[in-house]
This record gives structure tokens, C-alpha cells and sequence, in this order.
């Protein structure tokens, strides 16, 4: 079987000759990141055995993790032995993890109460918030991160379906691209309800300093024009149509993250206290300071990639791709969310990257 990926000749491939020559392909200045518990080695072990198997093993790629207290030797140890490239460990400080004084602590406890019996998911768990506001504004702070371009999220207990047919850091790179992802979905509501009015404030403020809502993509946020004629309806307060990038699985440019633009975005959030009086995740935190602050074509949908996270998978479309990329899913499993209507892949096809596309042609005309 023989296929050609001309889009992408320029940087990979074909590593399979390359493994029977023993040459090594040149790395980009990146590192794979899992924020994990100590409690959840199993589970990250098997993360990265796949990933191994799937990307790493010809790249070693650098492997760094994150963690509230500090790591115990056992798991030092038996990830170290299942990485092929060097292994790190940091701790992540306490003010960048906990809860911060000025949250009215009355108020949070009642919300708290409140969202655990309305059966809102984590609704009722306090490291769940700490952790989403860890991700949304502090895991690019690390120290440990200080001296990296580019990060690939990996969570306990996911898996990867098929080998990459390329170092999509070196994709990111060369085609200048800051946020990826391979998954989209909506939000449940019950998490954020007036987490857009917030980005609204935001947008007000900062109208002029960011690029404009025609050149970002915030056209992927908001089609609620659409909703019911081309989508399954979906109920929102605000015009926010609830589709975020999954961001179990992200890679991206720490650069973007440390931009003034994203700082402030964060510390606007974050002043509200949504983290903790709401459950405000990262997946759509991230989603939306991506999608106001990058233009479509700098953002990538890794469509070649397959992955599973509970409880949702993609798969590639294709099916000789998936013979080539040695796949261990079917674009028809259950778990497959790419075209069902719970995704929001299309809404990122017709208002993400297809509206660029759109401009782009039409520019050329
Ligand atoms: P879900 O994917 O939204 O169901 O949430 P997870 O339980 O998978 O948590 C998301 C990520 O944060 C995973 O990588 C977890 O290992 C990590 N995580 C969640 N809570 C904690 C925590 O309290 N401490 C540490 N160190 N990691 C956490
Ligand atoms: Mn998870």
C-alpha cells in the first residue's frame, strides 16, 4: 500500500525507513506534559505506552509531569523506564494550585453545594477547580517549561488508535500554527453560565488591542444564527453556541500562552471567580482565548491523528489511511464523535478554518 502525503513530504517521513537505517529524525524544542496524580501511574503508563508505540519511540521526545505534592519514587521509576526520552518531574507551587484568599469562601462553599446536588459533573469537587484554573492560566507558567516552544498535553488512560504519519510538532512549526486540536464538543452549560459574559466585558475593553472578530476565529464561537437550520438546537443564555477544543488532548505553542494578550485574557477570567463560584473548565477557557486571539489558519485540526479519551474517540475518515497508520479503530465506533451531531467539528469546518479558506480564495479572485 502506497500513499502519497504530499502536504506534508516537506517534514516527515518515511519513518519506517528511517528506523531500518537507524537515523533519527531532528526534534523540535518540545515536550510531551501530563499533569497527573500519583494515584493514576496505571493509567499514565498506559498513555504512554501508546503514545510511544504510536509517535515517540522515533522522536524521544522529552517527558515532562506535573503534580500538586510531590511524585513518589514508583512512579519516578516506572516512567522513566516506559519513556525513550528523558523524564522530568516538577511540583507545581502552591500558589499557582490552591484556591486563591480573596475567594469568598461563604459563597463557594453554597455554589459548591449547590452544583453537587444539581448533579452537575465535578460540581462538587474543590481539586477539580484548582486544577481547571491550573490549566487555564499556570501550566505554561512552570519553571520547568521555561526553556520549551511547544507542549503535547497527554492525560492518564487515553489512547492513541493509529502510528502519526508525521511530527505534528514539526507541522506546528513549519506551517506556523499555535493551538491544535482533534477534537471538538459542547460544553455543559451548567458550568459556565456567565463565563461569556465575562468575554464579552473582555471584548469590550479590549476592542482594538486584539485582532478583530472578523479576522479571529471567533466565528467557531458563536453561530447561533445557525442554530436550528443547519445544527441540533442548542440551548444557550448567551450567544455563545458551547463548542470548545477538547483539551485533554492539545498541542500547542507556549508562546501564545505567555503572550500579554492571553495573560490578560486569564486575569480578566479569573478575577470574576468562575473557577470556583462556577466550574469553569479549561477546555473552554483555552477554546475561547484561542479562538479571540488567533487567526483560523493558526490553528490545526490534526485530522490523521485517531485518539481516545473516556468517553469519546476520532478515527480517520479514510480508510486506506487507516490500513497505513496501522489504526485500532473504525470511523463507525460508537465512541466516535467526529461527525455526530454532539461534535462541533463541522461548525470548526464551516466557520473555523473553511471561512479562511473561503477568505483566502476569494482574496486570490
Ligand atoms: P476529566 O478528563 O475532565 O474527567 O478530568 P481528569 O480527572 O482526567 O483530570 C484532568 C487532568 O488533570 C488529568 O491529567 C489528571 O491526571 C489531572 N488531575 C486532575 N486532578 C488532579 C489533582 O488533584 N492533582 C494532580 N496532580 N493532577 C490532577
Ligand atoms: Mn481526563
Amino acid at each position: 500500500l502506497k500513499l502519497s502525503r504530499n502536504s506534508y513530504e516537506d517534514y516527515t517521513l518515511d519513518y519506517r525507513r528511517q528506523d531500518e537505517f537507524g537515523c533519527f529524525y531532528q526534534r523540535e524544542n518540545a515536550t510531551i506534559l501530563m499533569l497527573v496524580r500519583n494515584s493514576e501511574l496505571e493509567g499514565a503508563l498506559d498513555s504512554m505506552r501508546s503514545l510511544e508505540d504510536r509517535f515517540n519511540k522515533r522522536y524521544r521526545y522529552d517527558w515532562t509531569f506535573l503534580n500538586d505534592v510531590p511524585f513518589d519514587q514508583e512512579f519516578i521509576e516506572a516512567t522513566t523506564a516506559m519513556a525513550s526520552g528523558k523524564t522530568q518531574y516538577a511540583l507545581i507551587p502552591p500558589a499557582d494550585w490552591n484556591r486563591p484568599q480573596w475567594i469568598n469562601e461563604t459563597l463557594f462553599e453554597a455554589r459548591l453545594h449547590e452544583m453537587e446536588t444539581e448533579g452537575v459533573l465535578y460540581g462538587g469537587s474543590r481539586s477539580y477547580r484548582n486544577m481547571c484554573r491550573f490549566n487555564s492560566g499556570f501550566f505554561f507558567k512552570q519553571s520547568i517549561l521555561n526553556n520549551y516552544d511547544y507542549y503535547f498535553r497527554v492525560e492518564p488512560n487515553v489512547e492513541y488508535y493509529c502510528d502519526f504519519p508525521y511530527d505534528p510538532f514539526r507541522v506546528m512549526r513549519l506551517k506556523g500554527k499555535k493551538y491544535g486540536f482533534v477534537i471538538s464538543l459542547y460544553e455543559y452549560e451548567e458550568t459556565i453560565p456567565t463565563l461569556w459574559n465575562v468575554v464579552e466585558e473582555y471584548l469590550e475593553t479590549n476592542e482594538g488591542k486584539i485582532l478583530s472578530k472578523e479576522d479571529s476565529a471567533y466565528a467557531f464561537l458563536t453561530d447561533s444564527n445557525l442554530v436550528g437550520k443547519y445544527y441540533p438546537v442548542v440551548e444557550a443564555n448567551s450567544d455563545y453556541n458551547l463548542c470548545h477544543f477538547w483539551s485533554n488532548f492539545e498541542i500547542g505553542d507556549l508562546n501564545f500562552f505567555r503572550s500579554d494578550e492571553y495573560k490578560t485574557f486569564f486575569e480578566t477570567l479569573d478575577s470574576k471567580g468562575g473557577f470556583y463560584y462556577e466550574r469553569w473548565g479549561d477546555a473552554p477557557v483555552h477554546s475561547i482565548g484561542v479562538s479571540l486571539l488567533l487567526r483560523p489558519d493558526e490553528i490545526i485540526h490534526f485530522d490523521e491523528l485517531g485518539y481516545f479519551h473516556s468517553p469519546f474517540g476520532t478515527c480517520p475518515a479514510s480508510h486506506a489511511v487507516r490500513l497505513d497508520q496501522r489504526c485500532r479503530c473504525k470511523s463507525d465506533d460508537v465512541s466516535v464523535i467526529d461527525i455526530e451531531p454532539h461534535s462541533c467539528l463541522m461548525r470548526w469546518w464551516k466557520n473555523g478554518s473553511g471561512k479562511h479558506f473561503l477568505k483566502e480564495v476569494q482574496g486570490k479572485n
